[in-house]
């Protein structure tokens, strides 16, 4: 027979257990096979508005409306079913339950970040007739990972721009390059180069000035960005020179691409001083072959197609001859 101060001994250690659920920083759930509430801590009752009195033998789903019935439920009964735990982490929904969080960092999400596992609890007649979910506040982990990322995502961006224009620079346009001139080696597919420059732009900087030229960089290279299609990948390749990668496209419409663009370009009217300002280009066009054994071939074919376009007067589009020798 058990004697009173056993018996006192049991409730007083309750009553320790109850306080100390009551005090964790994390929710704690207990849930019957119908989802039905049997406990909810003092966690739960602060961010849900919910005494546990209220929430006892009514649905989670009930209580919660817009928790994802159908996902949560399949989870629930896997764990009932194969008696393991299951586990959601922020990162596949950020929240499951749409609490506010309890330390907002500045500027971020004040709504609650939110890891949760599924335990299941044996009777004592071995048989999982609960299951036991515990909530997790993760808002500092995760906004703190989300500013990181993003971060990473500015500087990763910012490595490849050019500052003055803000269209790719030239280490990451070349790397492009490689990687189509890689891509045309093995698929045998065309694809063709045009490398721009800015005609007599040494004298437009003497009669204007140097930031009349940089504005001058910046209409061109906005230019190029409106006109090119979505796969084709444009940089600055130097001071006053731009180069455009075209995939899937022979030296003919390449050609044609670029007698358009030159077309826009000289109608492009800067205001300056009270004075309005064009300017012309000349390009070098090269569509690539299978001779080319290292992509800078591919550059040196169309940097003399632009040579050529300069000698013959300026304001011109040459295709490089397929056939020429290497220079
Ligand atoms: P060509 O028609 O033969 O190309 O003559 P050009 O004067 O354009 O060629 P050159 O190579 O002699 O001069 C290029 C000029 O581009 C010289 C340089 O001052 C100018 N330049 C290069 N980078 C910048 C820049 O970032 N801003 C400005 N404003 N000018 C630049
Ligand atoms: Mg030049
Ligand atoms: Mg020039």
């Amino acid at each position: 027979m058990t004697n009173v101060s056993d018996l006192h001994d049991d409730v007083r250690q309750q009553h320790i257990l109850f306080q100390l659920l009551q005090t964790l920083d994390n929710g704690l759930i207990l849930l019957n096979s119908q989802y039905e509430v049997m406990l909810w801590n003092g966690f739960m009752e602060n961010h849900s508005g919910i005494p546990i009195g209220a929430a006892r033998g009514k649905s989670i789903f009930e209580l919660f409306p817009n928790l994802p019935k159908i996902w949560l439920t399949k989870k629930i009964d896997s764990v009932f079913r194969l008696q393991i735990r299951a586990f959601c982490t922020w990162e596949e929904h950020p929240r499951l339950f749409e609490f506010k969080s309890t330390r907002p960092l500045s500027g971020h999400s004040l709504m609650m970040y939110q890891n949760v596992t599924m335990i299941p609890l044996l009777g004592l007649d071995s048989k999982v007739n609960q299951v036991c979910l515990q909530i997790y506040d993760v808002t500092e982990i995760a906004t703190r990972k989300k500013a990181l990322e993003s971060a990473n995502l500015s500087l990763q961006r910012l490595s490849r721009t050019d500052r003055l224009t803000g269209i790719n620079n030239r280490g990451f346009w070349e790397e492009n390059l490689e990687q189509e001139f890689l891509r045309c080696h093995r698929s045998h597919r065309p694809a063709s180069l045009i490398m721009l420059d800015i005609d007599h732009f040494k004298h437009f900087n003497d009669t204007h000035g140097h930031s009349a030229g940089d504005e001058v960089l910046r209409a061109v290279s906005n230019q190029i960005k409106k006109s090119q299609r979505t796969t084709d990948t444009a940089g600055r390749y130097g001071g006053e020179e731009f180069a455009i990668i075209l995939p899937d496209t022979d030296g003919q419409q390449a050609l044609a691409v670029a007698e358009r663009l030159k077309q826009q370009i000289s109608k492009l009217q800067l205001e300056w001083q009270n004075q309005l300002l064009t300017i012309t280009v000349s390009m070098g066009i090269s569509e690539y072959n299978q001779s080319m054994s290292v992509y800078q071939e591919w550059i040196d074919h169309a940097d003399a197609a632009l040579y050529k376009a300069k000698a013959c007067g300026r304001n011109l589009c040459v295709l490089a001859d397929p056939f020429a020798q290497k220079q």
